[in-house]
């Protein structure tokens, strides 16, 4: 993959490639943006880049070859929920002592480090910063620079500490990528002694056309459809799983029909049963909650009179009718109570129960 490839975000990007091309790479970067806006992505590539044995020049500006044994091998890193689940899987195969000491790391290059959240709790750990601590100072062994990359900015506390110190003084063959959606989660301390990157959202006809040539399966409106739901993320628009979407906003929707006209719980109650306990219902509950959240929210924006910024354009009358008949304060209300069915399901209470007592409580707000 070029830079030409990488989409959006234009100056930003040559920014950073003309640090490459002046030699001045900070040697700690915060790339932020919303999921899915490409920080992952972008980081790989800049460390191909920074890598490349066979350096190339696009639009006048340093490129990775993408097929030197650098790259090759930094590239490997690329499909990071795969490398992320063989890591997980082989923490598995361990014996159980060593696995509660092992940390998730994945290396595809001995110079390159990607560092996730380690599960089940998914926040980066000490384990994982001291293993960064402990290698930075080491000469890169193929690379000109050694790239680390932590892909989230949830850090347990002791960690974020520790990583602190190794920011206080990189050393030159170094560069660490810190990836957030939010870089207000991160310390101020840290804040402060790292570069600040920002990806923005792309324009909607923009990722409306990389939807016409990707996603060539989706009709014009449903391209529109993902663009806004995306919210400006092309990498989530590209991956967009439409049906799924659509079958979680059916039942978002029959729970807010119920609460706004004649309730009727009988049909109500045969969504919420659905609902289950355990990794595949939690899952649909979190869809859930997502796809009711963005009804909540194009709810406020047709009372706010800003219909044009809408998300689900496709059912525009049905949310204008509901608008007419709900307060600003029950819509806030209703965004306060997923809040808790939310909050409910992280402590593990049965899925359906938190559930219904959300629905019957809009009902009779
Ligand atoms: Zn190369």
């Amino acid at each position: 993959m070029s830079f030409r490839d990488f989409l959006g975000n234009e100056p930003t990007v040559r920014h950073l490639r003309e640090a490459i091309a002046a030699d001045r790479f900070p040697h700690a970067i915060i790339l932020s943006g919303p999921r899915g806006a490409g920080k992952y992505t972008l980081a790989i590539k800049l460390a191909q880049t920074l890598n490349c044995l066979n350096l190339q020049q696009t639009d006048g500006l340093p490129d990775a070859c993408g097929v030197c044994s650098n790259c090759a091998r930094i590239g490997e890193s690329l499909d990071l929920d795969a490398r992320f689940d063989e890591a997980v899987a082989a923490r598995e195969e361990l014996r159980d002592a060593d696995k509660r000491e092992t940390r998730i790391l994945i290396q595809t290059h001995p110079d390159l480090l990607v560092i996730p959240p380690d599960p089940p709790q998914l926040l980066i750990k000490l384990g994982q910063v001291r293993s960064v601590v402990r290698e930075i100072y080491r000469m890169p062994a193929e690379a000109r620079r050694a790239v680390y990359i932590f892909t989230s900015s949830a850090f347990m506390k002791e960690a974020e500490n520790s990583l602190l110190k190794a920011l206080e003084e990189p050393p030159e063959h170094a560069s660490i990528f810190l990836l957030a959606e939010n870089p207000g989660d991160l310390l101020p301390t840290i804040r402060s002694r790292a570069a600040m990157v920002r990806l923005g959202a792309l324009p909607l006809e923009q990722i409306e056309s990389v939807l016409a040539a990707r996603r060539s399966e989706l009709r014009p409106q449903q391209r529109a459809l993902v663009a806004r739901l995306a919210q400006g993320a092309i990498g989530q628009a590209v991956g967009f799983d439409l049906e799924a979407w659509l079958a979680s906003r059916a039942d978002a929707l029959v729970i807010l029909r119920t609460a706004v006209r004649e309730p009727d719980f009988s049909s109500l109650f045969r969504v919420t049963e659905t609902y289950r306990a355990g990794a595949e219902g939690q899952q649909k509950t979190s869809n859930l909650i997502r796809a009711f959240s963005s009804l909540l929210e194009d709810l406020l924006l047709l009372r706010s009179e800003a219909p044009q910024l809408i998300r689900n354009i496709d059912i525009e009358k049905e949310l204008a009718g509901i608008s007419q008949q709900v307060s600003i304060d029950w819509i806030e209300a209703a965004e306060r109570g997923l809040r808790q069915v939310e909050s409910g399901m992280r402590r593990n209470l049965l899925r359906s129960l938190s559930l219904d007592a959300f629905a019957t409580a809009l009902s009779r707000g």
